[in-house]
Parts: C-alpha cells; structure tokens; sequence
C-alpha cells in the first residue's frame, strides 16, 4: 500500500562523514521499500517501521529539501538510499528524487546515491551537470546471478541491467562503483562468485567495490529472512544451520569470512580496481578544496 504524509524534516546532519562516501547530509524521501530483499536491515524492529511493505511517500520532500538548502551556508555532499531505494517503482510516479536532484544542482551541492535499480538513469541529465561538481553513486550487487537476484532482491532490477547502469554513468563522468553487501553466508562463498563480480565490474569501468562479508541479522528481520530461505527448495536446510552458527547475534559473517576477502582484495588489486570508498575529498584531496574554496557557497 502506498501512504502519503508530510515529513517535519527531511535533511538529517551527519557527524562523520569519512564513515559513508564523505556524505554530510542524510535524507529519505520514502519510508519502505518495494525492492523488498529478503535480508534488509530496515526491517528490524529498532526501526519501529510498522509494515515493511507499505510505501510511506514524504509528499513535501521537495519544498522541505528546497528550504534546508536554501539555508545552508556551508555546501556538501548529500547521501540517501540507505533506508529505503530512492529509486524504487513508486519514484517514477511521484520523481521525489528527480525534483530533489535538480535542486541539489540548483544549489551546487554535491551528491552520493546508493540504489539497486537502473531507474536512475532517467536522471542522467541532471546527474551529469552535477557530475561537474561532483555526483557519485554506488550501485548494489549482491551477485551477478539474475536467477538468485529474483530469490534475494524479488522487487529490484536484475544485476545485468544495474551492471548496464554503471557502464552508462560511468561514461557520463559519475563516479560510480558497487556495493558489493551484503554477503550472505553459506550461499555466496565461492571463488566463482567472487570473481564473476569482479569480472563485470571492470568491465562495465566501476571505480571500486566496496564490500562486506557477512549479513546483519536483527529481531523482525532474521525471522523474515528465515521463512524466505525456507520457501525455496535449495535453500531449504540453510534456517538451521545459520541457527546453529549465528544463534542471535547481530552480525552474521561469512564462515570463510578471511579467505574470501584476502582473495577478494588481492584479485581487485590486480584488476587495478579499488576495494575503498571514495568521496569528494579522497578525490581531489586537499589542495585542490583549498584551491576550489571547499566549504563556501558560489552564489549563482
Ligand atoms: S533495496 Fe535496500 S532498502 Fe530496499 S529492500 Fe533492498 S536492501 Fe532494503
């Protein structure tokens, strides 16, 4: 069910950039998700999110967004897809996102978009002016099998269309690469599947891969991942045995955890493709912000 309301902010302050793609400030125009990936975090209970299925669609995202920047009076990079894909189907109706990058450019800010669908490239227009500045985004790929992508990410893309994505943005001059996270135990441990990420992110010119391997699992959410895995005929013994190893811990790493990323950050090293985040500073790193007055509002 899609809900409408009006949001009291919509911009959130963030202490420690270096921590996330060098985002100063956070925002979510929707609440929910209709990617609905059967290990997200944002269905955990801390997050009192009361139907995980039903859009909640912040209709005066855009003037709220309008306002916040007005005021600002340092600029700075602003991140979103973290709670909830900003360009999910339900964007293509409402282009919350569209309406909000323009005046992320309006503004001159920068910008770091996380998604798991190539409905972003609707966008490739604005992206591309702000991409003079700086717009950076990093596309999951969680595996490059479509077939288990249906099973783990049933309202996403398929990875061989966000794959295509990345090719395109990169030529554009975004600075794109792949979250590669989660990972999710028992059923993404081998070397083939590693180096079939990897493989095509060189291919499509992904900058990095910024990976974690393990999953989270938390109240609500390990519950629901576990009736996913049981309703799939391959997938059927593996509740058990993640009960077993993970009982109620929060993380839940990759039994061949150090293996696999010592293989993982030596393969990329010699592809030449970076296993770090990037952000506007590492990018032009510090000359240059004190060369381009890093910080201060260019009045249009
Ligand atoms: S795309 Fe992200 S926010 Fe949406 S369901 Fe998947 S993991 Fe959750």
């Amino acid at each position: 069910m899609i809900k409408e309301i009006e949001a009291k902010s919509i911009l959130s302050y963030c202490k420690h950039p270096s921590q996330w793609f060098g985002v100063n400030y956070n925002m979510n125009l929707y609440r929910g998700c209709q990617h609905q990936c059967i290990y997200c975090d944002s269905r955990s209970a801390c997050y009192q999110i009361e139907n995980f299925k039903d859009i909640i669609v912040k209709t005066n995202a855009v003037k709220l967004l309008d306002e916040a920047l007005r005021r600002k009076r340092k600029i700075g990079t602003i991140g979103t897809g973290a709670m909830s894909d900003p360009y999910m189907p339900v964007e293509l109706e409402y282009e919350l996102m569209k309406q909000s990058l323009e005046l992320i450019d309006k503004y001159r800010f920068r910008v770091h978009i996380a998604t798991k669908s190539n409905n972003i490239l609707r966008d490739i227009l604005i992206l591309e002016k702000i991409a003079k500045r700086y717009a950076s985004v990093s596309v999951t790929i969680t595996t490059v099998d479509d077939e288990l992508a249906r099973i783990i990410e049933p309202g996403a893309p398929l990875p061989s269309e966000r794959l295509q994505a990345i090719g395109i943005l990169a030529e554009i001059g975004v600075h794109v690469g792949i979250l590669m996270m989660p990972q999710l135990p028992f059923i993404m441990e081998t070397k083939e599947h590693l180096d079939a990420i990897i493989d095509a992110a060189v291919k499509c010119k992904a900058r990095y891969i910024y990976s974690s391997f393990g999953v989270t699992l938390r109240d609500q959410q390990r519950d629901y991942y576990y009736e996913q895995l049981d309703k799939v005929e391959q997938f059927k013994h593996l509740s058990t045995k993640y009960k077993e190893r993970f009982k109620d811990y929060y993380s839940a790493g990759c039994v061949n955890y150090k293996k696999m990323k010592g293989y993982f950050n030596t393969r990329c090293r010699e592809l030449g493709i970076s296993t770090e985040q990037i952000s506007y500073e590492k990018y032009y790193g510090n000359a240059q912000l004190n060369l381009f007055q890093d910080g201060d509002r260019f009045l249009t």
